[in-house]
């Protein structure tokens, strides 16, 4: 891929165009071991060697985020007043990552953060039918009859009833745990289903989202970038 030197800096997120283009009218990139001063020099960005105030600048056109979200913060890109999950990847260098799909401020768990608007297109889009599994804490006891309900689908007050969802029942007691899997993504999908048959998610994550799964290494509010066969498997 060719790119304009300017372009090619602020990609990767070293400061505002402008910024940059002073800079590079000051001597301060290097490309290929030679100071480059017109910030229009086309970069081969297979080829060519980029540096900036001493640093060697890689190029990545795509990047890939597994966070395991924690309760609290919000799924978006920008907030006025909370953290978001973009704030947690500090090793970031797209600034135009946003993560694929929102989980509620409470919920936790897989949040793939990218800037592959293809890749999220396909995972989103209502017509791919993705698997995406939850583990849920409820309130009161799950039952056969709500394993049977999900199965069938749910007036969660939509123009059609929910599609058939797989409703495990982990454990069943005052509380109960769950583990659903569901192919469809309504705003509050999960507790809104729990809510049709009368019971309360308590607590919620989010394991797997079709190929991709969460990395038990991963602790609420750690990342790490996917691996190439991960990010394989979900094209
Ligand atoms: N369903 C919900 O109700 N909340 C989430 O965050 C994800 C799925």
């Amino acid at each position: 891929m060719k790119l304009r030197l300017d372009k090619y800096l602020a990609d990767m997120g070293l400061g505002t165009r402008s910024q940059i283009k002073k800079d590079i009218s000051k001597g301060q990139v290097l490309v290929n071991g030679t100071v480059s001063k017109d910030a229009g020099t086309r970069i081969d960005t297979e080829k060519d060697q980029v540096s900036y105030l001493g640093q060697t600048v890689t190029y990545a056109e795509y990047e890939y985020y597994m966070l395991n979200k924690p309760a609290g913060v919000v799924s978006a890109t920008e907030d006025r007043h909370d953290r978001t999950v973009l704030d947690l990847i500090d090793t970031k260098q797209r600034k135009d990552l946003f993560p694929v799909g929102r989980l509620d401020k409470d919920t936790e768990g897989l949040l793939l953060i990218t800037n592959d608007g293809a890749l999220a297109h396909r995972l989103l889009s209502p017509k791919s039918h993705v698997d995406k599994v939850y583990f849920a804490r409820i309130e009161g006891k799950v039952t056969a009859e709500d394993v049977f309900l999900f199965q069938k689908g749910v007036d969660i007050g939509e123009q059609a009833l929910t599609l058939p969802a797989r409703l495990e029942i982990l454990s069943s007691d005052t509380v109960s745990e769950i583990r659903l899997t569901i192919c469809e993504g309504k705003f509050h999908q999960v507790k809104r289903m729990f809510e049709s048959v009368g019971k309360k998610v308590l607590y919620l994550k989010r394991l797997s989202m079709g190929t991709l799964i969460l990395d038990d290494l991963l602790p609420p509010g750690a990342y790490r970038t996917l691996t190439a066969g991960e990010i394989r498997s979900l094209q």
